[in-house]
């Protein structure tokens, strides 16, 4: 029986009732689920039907299949024990602003689109701006993710520096300066935008993984001095496999000395920002021309969402508007389109769950959470210092602790698998040096001291076994 025009008013509040009741208990008893399933590539594919449904289903079968298919080929990356890449969470309050945000299914792309959308990410940018301590200058813009963030921050850099491109086209020798340890998003940003991977310079690092700015001055050097066009900068305060804080007080000093966009991505440790003893990390960040973070991995709002302030919003607009009758409006003198500002034109109401984040928990319960997981990291610090087997290797300056055992890229390898196996803790990787490191990073909502302690015995009497 074909499920036409669509589901009646009475069915969609039953099932809706039956998913906000298993999300609840789902939260509540994530720790009862293994945080990673041992599953091996083609599980899934090989459970379902190779080809849609002609007649449409029920949905109790299609919650069934749920349960019983998806759920156990999901990792939980909402589980307080999931430790690996960056630990995010989607707390409640952001999971239902998503509902929310699917029933309305508004287009954010114009003002006219739907004015409360575009208003509302304004309203929920600039405060999160103060919470941030940006100066007022900065302007935000929400895109789905950071890696299209730092993208469109390059662009606008290209439009500042090379204003001819955006209609002649053919750029080269346009040099982007990052480090070493930072995101590949970066270069994957001028790979799109055809400046070309050969013409960004990872700049070493330090023995802290911090960009070295005598490199740096040096690498600018010898490009100008080759007729090469240094234009962009990326310093990275938390890069993904450390957290190290790049200097960003010289960098800014370079970039405007040497005439270059200098672009802040602080998609992880951004957040932190809004505690008065971390500031420190965030020193001179008010003098970059873009800063950006995710609220979607360490702001408690579900994924995706990132956010990129910049002190020239008239450049990226320059750098991306394009607007054809049928998209025109009255209000065009008056108002934001936000679909100026990037390459998509269609845009999801992404500010309302941010929105509802910010007002639930507010500026100090979030800060609050911050904190706990902050103190959690140090203690996990102190407690690997202890155990002379292991060592740090590298600085703690968020939330994230990197470890190895000691002389043994082998052993930490086959601890970390070890961990994982159990399902009982998730931890990922990096590779420092030519060390292999664990990364564990600390950011879930509902992780409390007790799942760290849990997982630190774990790795304690797994490493017997692994050495
Ligand atoms: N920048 C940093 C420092 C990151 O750690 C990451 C991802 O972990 C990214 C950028 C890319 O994030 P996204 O997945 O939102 O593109």
């Amino acid at each position: 029986m074909p499920n036409t025009p669509d589901m009646s008013a009475d069915e969609f509040r039953k099932y809706g009732r039956e998913i906000v009741e298993w999300i609840g208990t789902y939260l509540d008893d994530v720790r009862s689920y293994p945080v990673l399933p041992d599953h091996r590539p083609g599980t899934l594919r090989e459970a379902l039907p190779s080809a849609g449904p002609n007649q449409g289903e029920g949905m109790d079968a299609i919650l069934a299949d749920f349960s019983e298919l998806v759920i156990p080929n999901v990792n939980h990356w909402n589980h307080p024990r999931f430790h690996g890449y960056f630990s995010v969470s989607a707390s409640k309050p952001g999971i239902l602003a998503e509902m929310l945000s699917a029933a309305l299914n508004v287009n954010a792309m114009l003002w006219k689109s739907c004015p409360a959308a575009t208003e509302l990410e304004q309203v929920t940018l600039d405060w999160l701006r103060q919470w941030l301590d940006l100066p007022v200058t900065f302007t935000g813009v929400i895109y789905d993710t950071a890696s299209i963030s730092s993208m469109t921050a390059i662009a606008a850099a290209r439009e500042k520096a090379f204003p001819e491109v955006r209609l002649d086209g053919g750029l080269r020798d346009a040099i982007v300066y990052t480090s070493a340890h930072s995101h590949s998003s970066i270069e994957k940003g001028a790979i799109a935008l055809g400046i070309g991977q050969r013409n960004v310079r990872n700049i070493e690092v330090d023995e802290n993984f911090r960009m070295r700015v005598d490199k740096l001055e040096s690498a600018i050097a010898a490009d100008r001095a080759a007729g090469k066009k240094p234009f962009f900068v990326c310093a990275t305060v938390g890069t993904t496999s450390t957290s190290s804080v790049d200097p960003v007080p010289e960098i800014a000093a370079i970039a405007e000395r040497e005439k270059l966009w200098l672009h802040i991505d602080a998609a992880y440790a951004g957040p932190t920002a809004m505690i008065p003893e971390m500031r420190p990390h965030f020193a001179a960040c008010e003098r970059a021309d873009s800063f950006m973070l995710n609220p979607h991995k360490w702001l408690f709002t579900p994924i995706d969402i990132s956010v990129l302030y910049t002190r020239h919003p008239d450049t990226l607009r320059r750098a991306f508007s394009l607007v054809p009758d049928y998209l025109q409006t009255d209000q065009d003198s008056e108002v934001v389109n936000y679909m100026d500002y990037g390459v998509q034109l269609g845009r999801r109401f992404r500010a309302l769950k941010l929105w509802f984040v910010m007002r639930y928990f507010g500026r100090e319960g979030i800060v609050a959470i911050l904190r706990e997981h902050l103190r959690l990291a140090r203690l996990l610090e102190s407690w690997v210092k202890d155990d002379s087997r292991f060592e740090l290797a590298a600085p703690v300056p968020f939330s994230l602790v990197c470890f190895r055992l000691k002389h043994s890229n082998e052993a930490t390898r086959r601890l970390m698998d070890a961990v994982n196996s159990t399902g009982k803790a998730f931890l990922s990787h990096t590779m420092l040096n030519g060390r292999y490191t664990i990364r564990l990073a600390i950011g879930n909502i509902q992780t409390t001291e007790t799942d760290i302690a849990e997982t630190w015995t774990l790795v304690r009497e797994l490493a017997g076994e692994a050495q």
